[in-house]
């Protein structure tokens, strides 16, 4: 397989794809390993994690260059790096904790003379299947905690942004009591790597990801997905227009766009909506492309081109049905990329696709509205419910609009900070995601299956105990 260069548009980076049949010998390999290190215990796995830790910090210019050529930014990648070894970090500390708060001994139950021993042991063998906006901490976001459970580890990178994991191998195989493994392809290594384990974590499309569920109710395998997202950011009448029009535009601009949790539309009361749209467009229009030095500016290309291309399509369905563009609104191919300014629309409606269905790129539809309560319905008029946020004048406004809110996570007094609080445990609604919270404790408590020794303190039940007329 090849993948592309999202500055040069070259397809300069080959790698070979797991078949099933690698797939079904790397989970053996895996299966087999996995009993080692779940013996560890926690504090041994955490001194591994630590060394992991080190050996990434150590290496990270390397992954943090590769992931750079496969993403088309380089603050980003930093982040995603140094990020992943703060993970190893956390889990090292936290997951111990949380060992030692499950241990407890014998707990009498309500059936007299019953004793309950509770146990824990970890789904032998996890599985993940990520996308190409943030591959480096996607790839690694469940897959961390569910070591830490006592997991062994497979993981599907995106076959778009396959490049960080040559580095990433050169230093895992240096920590070889590991049993993780990253199995490189498309959609079929996928399917394989779906059969091949006990539990399943999907990152990615709602369309990918049903398809993933199906295929896991076959297996009877947990499967916990984290899909697409169109999140509003509500700005009420009280607000700083100013402020409130610099977080929106961040929100909805950050990574170009290409992330679940930025902000895809936009409603503002009628009270505050010109100051707000005046700061949105001049904010807009100052952003700089990282092009042609890809060490400065704010905004990179397209990773995928075909992401482009779905993006302009919705600019021109929302054009023909009469949205005005008050910025940006163009995809320009600079260098072999696909790049797009900062695109604001008014006078959109419900029915334009801009307004409806995921963006992944850096447009930001605003709604102006004069009633709140018809805000919050519009707002949660959607397929999605991942996070969402408010802007107001006061903290306790928000909140109170927050509480109406149908989604998993809502940012207050600012926008999309849902990737960044790694402790907000938080449940995706609707065709946003299903299963336990990533983030939060529940993180890794759910890779833990619960097994208890049910101890009999007094006489066995005798045979008349279901005898009839034995009462
Ligand atoms: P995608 O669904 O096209 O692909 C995701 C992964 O699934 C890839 O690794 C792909 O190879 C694999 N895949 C494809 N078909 C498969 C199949 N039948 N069985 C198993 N695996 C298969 O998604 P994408 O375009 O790579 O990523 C963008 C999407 O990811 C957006 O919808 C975005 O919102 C979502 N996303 C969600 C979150 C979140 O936390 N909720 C985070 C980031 C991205």
């Amino acid at each position: 397989m090849k993948a592309v260069n999202p500055r040069t548009g070259e397809a300069d980076y080959t790698f070979s794809a797991a078949l099933a049949k690698d797939v079904a010998r790397e989970a053996e390999r895996l299966r087999a390993r996995q009993p080692a290190w779940e013996a560890l215990g926690p504090e041994g796995r955490a001194k591994v994690f630590l060394r992991l830790a080190t050996r990434i910090e150590r290496g990270a210019q390397g992954i943090i260059d590769a992931l750079a050529i496969d993403t088309g930014r380089r603050a980003i990648a930093r982040i995603e790096v140094e990020g992943l070894a703060r993970s190893l970090h956390k889990w090292a500390q936290r997951g111990p904790e949380l060992f030692t708060a499950l241990s407890s001994g014998p707990a009498p139950s309500a059936t007299p003379g019953i004793e309950m021993v509770p146990s824990f042991s970890a789904y032998p063998l996890f599985g993940a299947i990520s996308p190409w906006n943030f591959p480096v901490v996607l790839s690694h976001i469940d897959a961390v905690p569910a070591l830490m459970a006592g997991c062994a580890a497979m993981v599907k990178p995106s076959e778009i942004t396959p490049r960080f994991v040559e580095p990433m191998r050169a230093i895992l195989a240096k920590c070889p009591e590991l049993p993780f493994a990253y199995v490189l392809g498309g959609a079929e290594t996928g399917q394989a790597l779906t059969g091949a384990v006990d539990y399943i974590c999907f990152t990615g499309s709602t369309a990918t990801g049903r398809k993933v569920a199906e295929a896991a109710a076959r297996a009877l395998i947990p499967a916990n997905l984290e899909l697409g997202g169109k999140d509003p950011l509500i700005v009420t009448a009280s607000a700083n227009p100013v402020a409130a029009a610099k977080v929106a535009l961040r929100a909805s601009i950050v990574a170009t766009g290409q992330a679940c949790q930025s902000i895809e539309r936009v409603y503002v009361a009628r009270a505050i909506a010109e100051p707000f749209l005046a700061e949105l467009v001049r904010g807009a229009k100052a952003v700089r492309l990282t092009d042609p030095d890809s060490a400065s500016g704010h905004l990179g290309p397209f990773i995928y081109a075909q992401q482009a291309q779905k993006v302009a399509a919705q600019i021109a369905d929302a054009r023909t049905k009469g949205a005005k563009i008050l910025t940006g609104g163009l995809v320009e191919h600079l260098g072999g990329g696909a790049w797009l300014r900062p695109t604001v629309l008014t006078d959109v409606t419900p029915d334009m696709a801009v307004m409806r269905e995921e963006t992944f790129g850096p447009l930001i539809p605003v709604i102006v509205f004069d009633d709140l309560d018809k805000a919050v319905e519009s707002a949660n008029a959607s397929e999605y419910g991942l996070s969402a946020a408010v802007f107001a004048g006061s903290l306790d406004e928000a909140e109170a609009v927050g509480r109406r809110l149908d989604a998993g996570a809502i940012s207050l007094q600012d926008a999309a900070l849902t990737s960044m609080v790694g402790d907000a445990t938080n449940h995706s609604r609707k065709g946003s995601g299903l299963g336990p919270s990533r983030m939060g404790d529940e993180g890794m408590l759910r890779f833990l299956r619960r097994k208890v020794l049910i101890c009999q303190t007094g006489a066995p039940l005798p045979i008349d105990a279901y005898a009839e007329g034995a009462a």
